[in-house]
């Protein structure tokens, strides 16, 4: 008699269902917009990243297309062997100009951008402060890097500080963090952190990826609408979200982007992205840098909608963006909730562990700039009428 080695697999996913965390895969049917077809449904859309509705913008587009013809589709290899080409280098060019640094670096994603920077900064011998809320890519670098990890709870600058104090005789230290955390919408004391770095001597590294795009004057992100760009020893942001395409990239120093380019394993044994799509986020940075209405309509409209769900009394938490959390806590209330809202026509998904911690389960309705009061008026009715 034969047993399959797999069929513990049967059990787990059974124990997932009971708690309530079983994901299922769904069917998204055509473009990114404010409203999208899920599983054959027309549904308000509130889940999508694409905040400034730049990924099925017709300019970007078109860059794909014009960019085609003179440089095919696949890179081929990695970019330190063949895979780098023009329009990957003018959009580190573009980036490293939006991010005022010396230079720039592109990964495949934001995933392999933090993967990629954490490995190259430290390593054995050396202590990772990491924010207990970070995004997963974050944690998962650090596990790699083999350096010692100390979480510190969420935007608490005082506990950082008594960590920093205890392990001064590392031999090099990295303070990392999400400018803007993923789930909670809510905002790292980039002030506070910085000062610490540099009192401790330590590295610090922010993650951009939900704030490019959307915060500061230029819309370079969080260091820059608190003027702490010079004081940040790496910055890392995603080309996938606000900006609508493919790709992860890292800024700093011409030093540290010349490490990187030679540490980093993501950036060395990985294939460079097609060309097209860096043609594609070229356009798009040229977008946010030419139309900043659409990222200060999307955050005015943000504003006013967590005001109205918080005098409904729903908790948005500390949430000061574009992500709004509605914070409900267990796992099945809040895919019960996700449900009876897909039943009235909006997609807004629920989030659960392992994404958040245990308890705090919660709604992310993600706002994107076309979305109007036509769009979040029903929603906040919806929310108010479920609630009672
Ligand atoms: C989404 C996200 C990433 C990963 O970016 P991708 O380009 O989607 O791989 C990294 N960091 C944070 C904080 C994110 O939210």
């Amino acid at each position: 008699m034969s047993t399959d080695p797999l069929e513990w697999i049967d059990e787990e996913l059974v124990r997932l269902e009971q708690q309530g965390l079983r994901r299922q895969r769904q069917l998204r049917s055509g473009p990114q917009a404010a409203n999208c077809v899920w599983d054959g449904r027309q549904l308000i859309n509130f889940g999508s990243n694409d905040y400034l509705g730049l990924a099925n913008q017709q300019d970007v587009s078109a860059a794909v297309q014009s960019a085609l013809p003179l440089v095919g589709w696949g890179s081929g290899a990695s970019p330190l062997v063949t895979g780098r080409g023009d329009w990957h280098v003018q959009l580190e060019k573009k980036l490293a100009q939006l991010e005022r640094t010396e230079s720039a670096l592109l990964f495949s994603t934001g995933y392999a951008a933090n993967i990629g920077a954490i490995g190259a900064l430290v390593g054995k011998g050396d202590v990772i402060f990491s924010d207990a809320k970070n995004h997963a890519s974050i944690i998962d670098g650090c596990r790699l890097s083999q350096a010692q990890i100390k979480i510190y709870p969420h935007r608490n600058v005082a506990a950082l500080a008594t960590q920093l104090c205890s392990t001064r005789e590392a031999r090099r230290r990295l303070i990392v963090t999400d400018s803007l955390f993923s789930m909670d919408g809510d905002i790292a004391p980039l002030p506070e952190l910085a000062e610490l770095a540099e009192q401790h001597q330590a590295m610090l590294m922010v993650d951009e990826a939900h704030a490019t795009g959307i915060f500061g004057e230029r819309g370079s992100g969080l260091c820059e609408h608190f003027g702490v760009e010079k004081r940040v020893s790496i910055r890392i942001g995603t080309l996938s979200k606000a900006l609508g395409s493919i790709g992860g990239f890292a800024v700093g120093s011409q030093n540290l982007i010349d490490w990187l380019a030679n540490r980093a394993r993501p950036y060395v044994f990985s294939t460079a992205l097609p060309e097209a799509t860096a043609a594609a986020a070229i356009r798009a940075l040229q977008i946010v840098h030419e139309e900043p209405q659409r990222r200060f309509t999307l955050l005015a409209h943000a504003h006013e909608l967590r005001q109205q769900l918080k005098s409904d009394g729903w908790d948005v938490g500390q949430s000061q963006s574009q992500i709004i959390p509605v914070i409900i806590g267990e796992p099945s209330a809040t895919m019960r909730l996700m449900q009876q809202l897909l039943e009235k026509g909006f997609f807004v998904p629920g989030i659960r562990p392992p994404s958040v911690p245990d308890g705090e389960s919660l709604l992310r309705i993600s706002l994107r700039h076309d979305h109007t009061r036509q769009h979040t008026a029903p929603l906040v009715n919806a929310l108010r009428e479920l609630r009672t």
